[in-house]
């Protein structure tokens, strides 16, 4: 039974006290999940979210981590520095980092690497731009960011591996990919997986969507078959909103 999971990626948002009060918020309103539930602040506040919630089921996760171990990479962090805070999961391959910070999938492969060396997991994101939907390329996209990244690795490796489809289309506009095309991308990347290590090993693996999940649309997109849960962006940053969201899986 492959894991259900639902994220939320609060990016760039929420210093000390706003992490404090979110947390809070999120132990009053997040009871008894029957799913898992992660949460990724930001760096500076990885600490204190796991203090927080040290009795508690959910997660803190990392949005993001740099291959190397340690070294002259001004402004970056290690495997290492997030294992000494407790961190187990991490988020790779965003899209706002390919984007933003020219991320490609040769060094998302390198990160995959470090994460699964040092006995961690990861969520890897990937998905296509609005050009190639409206191109009809969708497929073909999402099937090299996933050959490029993940199948340098061995089957034991997607023990360790999430993956969340998130069409950047989708990401922060309000625009939500339907139940169908989420599953038809979904099933076919499962297919992928299924081509090169086997049934049994892509059946084991946890799909998300990601993009403009939100109260009134997650179980209808979760209730797709090959749909195991979702990356959650700015729905995550209201305790009631990522709870219904979590109810919904
Ligand atoms: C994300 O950034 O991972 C995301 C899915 O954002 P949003 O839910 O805001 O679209």
């Amino acid at each position: 039974m492959r894991s259900k999971i639902v994220a939320g990626n609060w990016k760039m948002n929420n210093d000390l006290s706003a992490t404090e009060t979110l947390i809070t918020a999120l132990k009053e309103t997040i009871k008894d999940p029957q799913v898992e539930v992660m949460i990724a602040p930001t760096f500076t506040n990885l600490y204190s979210a796991f203090e927080a919630l040290k009795d508690n089921k959910i997660e803190v996760i990392a949005q993001n981590m740099h291959f190397a171990e340690n070294g002259a990479y001004t402004g970056e962090i290690s495997a290492d520095m997030l294992k000494s805070v407790g961190v187990k999961t991490v988020i790779l391959g965003h899209s706002e980092r390919r984007a933003y910070f020219a991320e490609t999938d040769e060094t998302l492969a390198k990160k995959v690497g470090a994460v699964l060396e040092n006995g961690m997991r990861t969520i890897f994101c990937f998905g296509e731009e609005l050009e190639d939907r409206k191109a009809e390329k969708h497929f073909e996209v999402v099937e090299n960011q996933i050959k490029n990244a993940l199948f340098g690795f061995d089957a034991e490796a997607f023990k360790s591996i999430v993956l969340a489809y998130e069409p950047v289309w989708a990401i922060g506009t309000g625009e939500t990919a339907s139940p169908e095309q989420a599953q038809e991308v979904h099933a076919f990347v499962r297919k992928v997986i299924a081509d090169k290590y086997g049934d049994a090993v892509a059946s084991e693996v946890s799909i998300l969507y990601g993009g403009s999940v939100k109260p009134a649309n997650a179980k209808e997109i979760f209730s797709k078959e090959d749909v195991d849960g979702g990356l959650i962006g700015g729905a995550a940053l209201k305790a009631e909103d990522f709870n219904a969201i979590v109810e919904g899986l």
